[in-house]
């Protein structure tokens, strides 16, 4: 089975992480995890000065998300999953839907909210965008 796993730096994302290892075999699960990160907004004469500063800012981002799906892929392969790992730039909602769609998972993982926590929504936007339209299963994992 192959199983999208979408994380970023939350406690719901360590339950999916979890969850992924507590409900499917490893010997048969093949994991992408697969982290977003968004663009920063680059508004054109307010940044003219500040373009350098905020290419800078987002590699460090990108090297944070880098950082953050190897340690994932590191406790999975230890739990003895098939592991690969992938950063991409742009909306997460979109961005792990057109993954969805290029790689084919049997299933998309995500925790029920995310870096911003639990607020007075049932699930966060990204839960819910993929949970709402991806062509495949979605297991949403919630913290208990
Ligand atoms: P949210 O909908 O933003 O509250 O996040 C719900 C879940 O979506 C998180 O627990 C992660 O599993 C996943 N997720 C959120 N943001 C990202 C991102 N930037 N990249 C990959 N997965 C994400």
């Amino acid at each position: 089975m192959k199983v999208l796993l979408g994380v970023d730096d939350s406690k719901f994302s360590e339950a999916a992480i979890e969850a992924v290892t507590r409900l499917m075999r490893p010997e048969q699960t093949e994991v992408c995890v697969l982290h977003v990160v968004e663009p920063l907004l680059l508004i054109p004469y307010y940044y003219m000065g500040q373009v350098a500063s905020l290419e800078t800012a987002q590699e460090k981002r990108l090297a944070e998300g880098k950082e953050l799906v190897s340690r994932a892929a590191q406790r999975l392969t230890q739990a003895g999953y098939h592991v690969q790992t992938d950063v991409k730039e742009g909306d997460p909602r979109a961005m792990i839907l057109d993954y969805a769609e290029a790689w084919s998972p049997d299933l998309i993982v995500v925790g029920s909210h995310g870096r911003k926590g639990l607020d007075r929504f049932l699930i966060g936007s990204v839960a819910e965008s993929v949970a709402r339209h991806a062509a495949c299963s979605v297991l949403v994992v919630r913290l208990r």
